[in-house]
């Protein structure tokens, strides 16, 4: 098994997610030399409004969008799981997936949604970041976990740190002051999901969160996480 190392592994539930998340961060990372890679964990085919497209057809206009997105942003490679929209659940398969992608990418740091958050939450977020934060602690780590991934050549793997967005608890901010139009630009790629919000107001919605997860900072953009550190 050839193991493609990462600095950072984004697990996103749904093709778009990533871009409202900590795509203006995934700039600032890839600018600093750091390889990015994105995996997409559902097909997307529920992500509309409009009875006229079928399910198979946003499903593939999804994964271009996506792939348009990342390859704006510099990221390094996008793999699409293609499990089913409004569809995951917490399972030993679901998870030893993610297992495999951070054996096989070796992140420093892993970024996804936050499940914690209460209430009304898209339930593929919430099992997603609990599923990868499983993943994270302690079935990455443990060789005993996989023992037939141990086999396949991937072996286990510390992931330093864990970044949640979405988050009501925000513990670490970054600037994105300089990279907001990036992001912008990514989100656009998602035409199925914003097409229909004008340009201008989708800005000022973008910037808006923006501003306000920066309040209290030196700089006017961030992005917010709840970050958590796994101690060695
Ligand atoms: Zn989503």
């Amino acid at each position: 098994m050839e193991i493609k190392a990462a600095h950072v592994m984004v697990v996103t539930p749904h093709p778009d997610d990533a871009e409202y998340g900590v795509a203006g961060t995934v700039v600032r990372w890839v600018g600093q030399g750091q390889d990015v890679v994105y995996v997409v964990c559902t097909n997307g085919d529920k992500g509309t409004s409009d009875p006229n497209i079928k399910p198979e057809e946003l499903a593939r206009t999804r994964e271009v969008e996506q792939t348009a997105a990342a390859h704006l942003l510099g990221v390094k490679e996008v793999v699409f799981l293609r499990r089913p929209d409004q569809g995951l659940e917490d399972t030993h398969e679901f998870r030893k997936e993610i297992v495999r992608f951070i054996r096989l990418y070796k992140p420093k740091t892993v970024v996804t949604a936050d499940p914690y958050r209460r209430y009304l939450w898209h339930r593929d977020h919430r099992i997603t970041g609990q599923v990868t934060l499983d993943a994270v602690f302690p079935y990455a780590r443990d060789h005993l976990s996989y023992p037939d991934l141990l086999e396949e050549g991937l072996y286990t793997h510390k992931v330093d740190e864990v970044l949640l967005w979405g988050t009501e608890e925000v513990n670490c901010r970054f600037d994105i002051t300089d990279t907001f139009h990036a992001k912008l630009a990514a989100l656009r790629c998602h035409k199925s999901q914003v097409g229909h919000i004008p340009p201008e107001e989708l800005e000022n919605r973008l910037r808006e969160r923006a501003t306000s997860l920066a309040e209290g900072e030196s700089f006017l953009l961030a992005e917010g996480f709840h970050r958590v550190e796994i101690l060695r």
